[in-house]
């Protein structure tokens, strides 16, 4: 069974521009940045999609969420802002089933969703 790309970044037998990493998450540059800051954090453990979180999840995706700060100070963006997006499933655009935020920002962006 082929594995997991982002499994594959998390446990470090893909490379990738990792930005931070710990016991619960990984945060790593998109390979194709939509922006000029695009980066990736996901739970070091599978989670294919908001589709599976249970309230159980609420610690790792919590902690998520509270070290978006400090990734978007490092990149320099807390002076004009950033997006966070969580695409879940084919209509929004999910392409990697491992549950992943976007961390975008660096230019000024539209409210579309195409
Ligand atoms: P999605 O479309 O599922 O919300 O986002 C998946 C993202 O993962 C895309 O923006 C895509 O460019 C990125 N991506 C896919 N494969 C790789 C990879 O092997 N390495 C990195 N760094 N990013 C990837
Ligand atoms: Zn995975």
């Amino acid at each position: 069974m082929e594995e997991c790309i982002f499994c594959s970044i998390a446990s470090g037998r893909q490379p990738a521009r990792i930005v931070h990493q710990d016991d619960l998450v990984t945060a790593f540059w998109d390979i194709r940045p939509v922006a000029p800051t695009h980066i990736l954090i996901i739970p070091n453990i599978h989670i294919a999609s908001m589709l599976s979180l249970s309230p159980n999840h609420q610690d790792i995706l919590g902690y998520m969420l509270s070290i978006v700060p400090a990734i978007a100070c490092d990149q320099g963006l807390d002076k004009n802002g950033f997006r966070v997006v969580i695409n879940t499933g084919p209509d929004a655009g999910q392409t990697v089933d491992h549950l992943h935020l976007h961390l975008i920002g660096g230019r000024r962006m539209s409210f579309g969703f195409e």
